[in-house]
């Protein structure tokens, strides 16, 4: 089963999305992680379809992050997508100049995010044969 990796360190947030992941039915294994640190090694480890990013953490914040694993030809082409529970300003063009090719700010409809999740598995389903993940789209 496919891999997506969360960077949330937030508790209650990480575990709205197991929720999410179990109640909608998503085909994918959700694997949790706390810090940017982390996330660099469990996506070099893991090898995840997509990591689902938190902009705001401890350390080595969302942003730096995700500049990080898009520089690194082992991650770079893992699709991050930004989820942010206190939108700023401007959040949403860092992530995007950061590399986020998805921009999710709270409050968004939770089955918003689950249906781009259902959609963007399929689409991977659909092109197995190619390793770039990162040139599909969504409608998202
Ligand atoms: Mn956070």
């Amino acid at each position: 089963m496919s891999i997506i990796l969360l960077v949330e360190d937030n508790t209650s947030n990480a575990s709205l999305l197991e929720d999410v992941f179990s109640f909608d039915h998503i085909p994918a294994q959700l694997v949790t992680v706390t810090s940017g640190e982390q996330a660099q090694r469990l996506a070099i480890l893991l090898d995840p379809v997509l990591i689902l990013m938190d902009l705001r953490l401890p350390g080595i914040d969302g942003l730096e992050t995700t500049e990080m694993l898009k520089h690194n030809p082992l991650t770079k082409n893992i699709p991050v997508w930004a989820i942010t529970a206190y939108a700023m300003p401007g959040d949403e063009e860092r992530a995007r100049e950061a590399g986020c090719e998805e921009y999710f700010a709270k409050p968004f409809p939770i089955r918003t995010l689950a249906d781009c999740l259902k959609e963007f598995l399929r689409g991977l389903r659909k092109t197995e044969s190619r390793t770039d993940a990162s040139t599909q789209s969504t409608n998202c």
